[in-house]
């Protein structure tokens, strides 16, 4: 049992302040993955900030259409919400499949953002891990591998990014909202988590002192049409092997406009860029949806035990578009 101090500040100056002056002070929202971390020896927070009081726990409609996600919502709020059911149906698949019910109903918006791998070499403290211990080394490149990534990889990591709920924002091309001392930052999906190279601890853009104050999901008519579809070891509680956000315009039988993301093979959400770039005004068919997969993977780098997933990658994509043309 380590000791620490709780703090329970009630609005946003007094949390910002607070991590921004107390060294070694993490926020606490919903816990269901920081307590976890903690109990297992992995952080050690002297401090925690409880921010579940603060005044963030809204969805807001926005002027043209968007939604403002304040970072307290929970889960099972967000993926309920008639307007997240009907706007943007992708994202409220890919929440309802992530953890259990119970833990949906603890979990945050913000606190999914910055849910930490689930790479069991990193829960295993008595394995070597760059991301625990930065210059340890990496027991899972001579590990077992089967829930490892095969895309954004590096010499250093090669664990997954585990939220579904981050894919779909992915594709959404959502925006995080960010408060500080310094005052508030917007920082796009795309560009908030980011790749191992050679600092796998560093997982986001996110200062240590900034707070995520909410999430905004821009006005998107595509997805009206979209589908999160999540391939995994059982039919719940698991984490993606593979899983495919995507959203899809067809006219006059061509791919008008489309959005594709991935889970369970990036080291962060993947935006499927290369596979969006080669349908943009190809046949709506199996056959391009197949060819754009393929491009999109043709960088991939499996390990022994993960080699499935490019297949299953491509397979993935190719039926989740193709229940898309319908
Ligand atoms: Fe740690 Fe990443 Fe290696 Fe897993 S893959 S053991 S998280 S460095």
């Amino acid at each position: 049992m380590n000791p620490l101090t709780y703090l329970r500040p009630t609005d946003v100056p007094a949390a910002v302040e607070a991590i921004a002056t107390i060294p070694n002070a993490k926020f606490l929202g919903g816990g269901t993955n920081l307590v976890d971390l903690m109990r297992g020896d992995i952080e050690h927070p002297d401090t925690v900030v409880d921010v579940t009081r603060l005044p963030l726990a809204d969805i807001a409609e926005l002027p043209g259409g968007g939604l403002r996600v304040g970072a307290l919502v929970r889960n099972s709020h967000l993926a309920a919400h008639p307007l997240v059911r009907t706007r943007y149906p992708m994202l409220t698949q890919a929440i309802l499949t992530g953890a259990s019910g119970q833990l949906r109903n603890m979990a945050t918006v913000g606190g999914n953002l910055l849910q930490r791998t689930r790479c069991h070499y990193f829960y295993d403290t008595t394995t070597a891990c760059n991301k625990r211990t930065p210059g340890a080394g990496c027991a899972a490149l001579t590990g077992f591998t089967r829930n490892h990534a095969i895309l954004g990889t590096s010499t250093h990591c090669i664990a997954t990014n585990p939220s579904d709920m981050c894919v779909a924002l992915t594709a959404l091309d959502a925006t995080v909202e960010v408060e500080s001392t310094r005052g508030p930052r917007r920082i796009p999906m795309a560009d908030f988590h980011v790749e191992p190279d050679d600092t796998p601890h560093v997982e986001t853009t996110l200062a240590p002192d900034e707070l995520i104050t909410s999430v905004e999901l821009p006005p998107l008519p595509l997805a009206t049409n979209s589908r999160y579809r999540k391939v995994r070891d059982r039919a719940s509680y698991a984490f993606a092997l593979v899983s495919v956000a995507a959203a899809l315009r067809v006219e006059d039988n061509r791919v008008a406009e489309v959005r594709l993301a991935l889970g369970g093979v990036g080291t962060r959400p993947w935006r499927a860029t290369t596979a969006e770039e080669a349908l943009r005004n190809a046949p709506a068919t199996e056959d391009s949806f197949a060819r754009a997969a393929d491009a999109e993977l043709a960088n991939a780098l499996p390990q022994p035990d993960n080699a499935f997933k490019v297949a299953l990658t491509r397979r993935t994509i190719t039926a989740t578009l193709t229940a898309l043309t319908t």
